[in-house]
């Protein structure tokens, strides 16, 4: 809650697909707020995994990297070690790798201790991810849920990836809420107490209308 000093956040939470980013982005703006893209942070997790030849699934490895990478994601832009790494966060390699990586409760653990001391530097933002609500920020003001319908995710993640067919997106937004919604440390679910909003049907302006009016 607002009052009493404490920080002002806006959970966003949902699978691939669901117009997180796209409306987390936009509340934000209508708000005034900041912006955080949490899975960036796990993408960036995974690049520099990959990067340094480590297996995805090794979590000793992987734990060690978590701890001492330097991650700096921005509204536009996905620094990991000081390099641009905004395209390849998105490409296949990454996106093959990010549930496993995101599955080892360390890298959990110290992405989520960087979201909450990403809050208090700023007094408060708009976070998207799959456990803001239920984790990270579960006394958040709002704790938004967002779906849509399988068929209408595939279509916004091929319309963003140009030259890939919907097919293949459909087979690996299947495979990445499996393993997301199935692993044993802060599974993707609907947080106590969030709004869920199916967005299959709406305009983005129409659920950032929605998502604001739900604060008043
Ligand atoms: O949001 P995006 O699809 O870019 O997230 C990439 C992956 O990062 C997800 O499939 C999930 O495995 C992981 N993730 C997570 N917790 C978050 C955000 C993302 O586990 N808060």
């Amino acid at each position: 809650m607002t009052g009493s000093g404490s920080p002002r956040v806006i959970a966003i939470d949902g699978p691939a697909g669901s117009g997180k980013s796209t409306v987390a982005r936009a509340v934000a703006d209508r708000l005034g707020l900041q912006y955080l893209d949490t899975g960036a942070m796990y993408r960036g997790v995974a690049h520099a995994v990959l990067r340094e030849g480590i297996d995805p699934t090794d979590a000793v490895m992987v734990s060690e990297v978590a701890r001492n990478v330097t991650l700096d994601v921005t509204r536009s832009h996905c620094m990991v070690d000081g390099e641009d790494a905004s395209a390849a966060i998105r490409g296949p390699e990454v996106t093959g790798a990010v549930s496993a990586v995101a599955a080892n409760p360390e890298v959990r653990g110290e992405m989520v201790a960087r979201q909450r001391a990403w809050v208090v530097e700023r007094g408060g933002g708009v976070m998207e991810g799959r456990d803001i609500g239920s984790v990270v920020f579960p006394d958040a003001e709002l704790k938004v849920y967002l779906t849509a319908s399988p068929e209408v995710r595939a279509r916004r993640r091929a319309a963003e990836a140009p030259g890939v067919d919907v097919d293949s997106v459909a087979a690996d937004i299947r495979r990445r809420d499996e393993a997301d919604s199935s692993r044993a440390a802060s599974p993707l679910v609907t947080a106590d107490g969030a709004r869920v909003l199916d967005t299959s049907d709406l305009t983005v302006d129409g659920v950032v209308d929605a998502i604001v009016g739900m604060l008043r």
